[in-house]
């Protein structure tokens, strides 16, 4: 393993009943740097006989010492997890950053966000209950939220802290035992988060780990029939296969899929305010974002001053290594560089307004320069499918109507922001929006972790982040008892 690492664990092995263990076929695979394509250590390979291990442990602890703790002391262990992260950000911020590729702030950024979902999650499970229902004479009525049991979690290489926190921890909060399946291209701080966990005493089997491919320890933990819940978290293609695994089974699925998210930009838009989210949306962790924002919707009036503006800062951003902490790192790999290079490619026919500087960039790392698009039709690719890669497109358009139905004119619809001083507007507009999010003269707010999350279309279904998730990680029972 890489020297400039210094991982305080062994990469190399699946988290199981408590204990560290290579996988079952004791094979492994490569990890790469993404800033220098050089390799820096070895995961493990996973397989369905992994998973049967994890789910098996999993299952034992549901219904021993983890089954039996109180949603308060649930509560606290997660506290404890929470502040064991807190020790640690530094070291997670930059095992992150050399993994996934991302600069130093922003996965310091995301070790805190991790840090505050068990911190959130942890405070909300005491507070989670059923209702009593006014019913016939003679009758009580109450209903019981209560674990799922085991429950599934696959997530993709981008957000792996932030996607970990929101899903594991509520699925914790609530009292389910967890099988987590990161990403065979990001998943030392999963492993990571595992050990803290163990540190912070969290009874063997409530979270257990096993790295591998998506085709092997994915599709495993997919249709394997004592799971009884899963979180997915990727890419469109994939959430259909998890889907229709879990189908067979019967099993509920959280659906967190891709986006094509439009920000809307009203005549009477602040543009001073706007500016930094217009691009910041689109470049953060170099556009490799599932609510990144792709499509900038503009009134024809201001078409060729925002493009003028973001073009400047296109020309400014800086990309290179992820420790040098500059604007943008790198892709995660050489297959989604030819992926987003592709799609550059089918934009030859179209303006490019501006382009970012490559600066002391190796030449084995995944970089693409941040490309800014003016004047696109709202048909062309660039403008429909995602691209994950920072990659933006401004569309003009000439009304209301005209911009709310390109804004809904994807498949997709998991955020959308409008900016403008019309109070009336901002109302009408984000009641039409098909999206999971809505955000009103800012993008994003700050990514709180009290908000929830989750797709419309294909985009996904299911929400996560807030208190809401706490609902899909449980399951109503209704109790009527006559007692005359
Ligand atoms: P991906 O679908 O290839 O992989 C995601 C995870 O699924 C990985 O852990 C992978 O190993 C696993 N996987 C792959 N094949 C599998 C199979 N057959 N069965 C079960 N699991 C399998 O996605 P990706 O390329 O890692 O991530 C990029 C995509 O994720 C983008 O489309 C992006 O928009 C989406 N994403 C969405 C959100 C969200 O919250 N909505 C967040 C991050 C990423």
């Amino acid at each position: 393993m890489s020297q400039e690492l210094n991982l305080w664990y062994d990469p190399g092995k699946c988290l199981i009943g408590g204990k560290w263990v290579a996988s079952a076929s004791g094979e492994t695979l490569p990890l790469n740097n993404p800033s220098t394509g050089e390799q820096i250590g070895a995961i493990a390979r996973g397989n369905g006989q992994d998973i049967d291990a994890a789910v098996a442990a999993a299952e034992a602890a549901r219904v021993g010492p983890w089954g039996k703790l109180t949603a308060a002391e649930r509560g606290r262990l997660l506290f404890r997890i929470s502040q064991k992260v807190l020790e640690r950000v530094e070291d997670l911020a930059r095992i992150e950053a050399i993994d996934v590729g991302k600069p130093l702030k922003q996965a310091r950024a995301d070790a805190l966000a991790l840090a505050r979902y068990l911190e959130f999650y942890g405070g909300a499970a005491d507070k989670l209950h059923g209702e009593t229902i006014p019913y016939l004479d003679g009758y009580t009525v109450y209903t019981l939220r209560e674990p799922h049991g085991v429950t599934g979690h696959i997530v993709p290489w981008n957000y792996p802290m932030q996607i970990i926190g929101r899903s594991v921890g509520a699925a914790l909060a609530t009292g389910n035992a967890c099988v987590l399946k990161p990403a065979e291209d990001a998943c030392l701080t999963a492993l990571a988060f595992a050990d803290l966990a163990q540190q912070a005493g969290l009874p063997d089997g409530a979270l257990n780990v096993v790295p591998g491919l998506g085709s092997e320890a994915g599709a495993a933990l997919s249709a394997h029939p004592g799971v009884n819940h899963i979180s997915f978290t990727g890419s469109v293609a994939t959430g259909v296969q998890v889907q229709t695994a879990a189908a067979r089974n019967v099993v509920p699925v959280t659906l967190e899929l891709g986006g094509k998210s439009p920000q809307l930009v009203f005549a009477d838009a602040d543009l001073d305010a706007a500016l930094p989210f217009l691009v910041n949306a689109g470049i953060q962790n170099a556009g490799q974002t599932c609510s990144a924002s792709s499509r900038i919707l503009v009134h024809r009036s201001l078409h060729d001053q925002v493009v003028e503006r973001m073009a400047a800062r296109y020309s400014s951003l800086q990309v290179g290594p992820a420790l040098a902490d500059l604007d943008v790192g790198p892709l995660i790999s050489a297959r989604q560089k030819s992926i987003v290079s592709g799609f550059l490619g089918r934009g030859t026919d179209l303006e490019k307004a501006a382009e970012g500087v490559l600066r002391d960039a190796p030449d084995g790392g995944n970089y693409v320069r941040p490309t800014l698009f003016a004047g696109v039709s709202p048909t062309h690719t660039l403008a429909q499918d995602e691209i994950f890669g920072p990659v933006q497109v401004v569309i003009p358009f000439d009304d209301e109507e005209q911009a709310v139905a390109i804004a809904n004119g994807t498949d997709y619809g998991l955020v959308a922001s409008i900016w403008s001083r019309d109070g009336a507007r901002q109302m009408r507009v984000a009641k039409k929006i098909r999206t999971g999010q809505v955000f009103i003269n800012n993008y994003g707010a700050g990514g709180g972790v009290e908000l929830p999350f989750g797709g419309m279309g294909k985009s996904g279904h299911g929400r996560e982040k807030g208190f809401e998730a706490l609902y899909g990680f449980t399951v109503l029972k209704t109790v009527a008892a006559y007692h005359g």
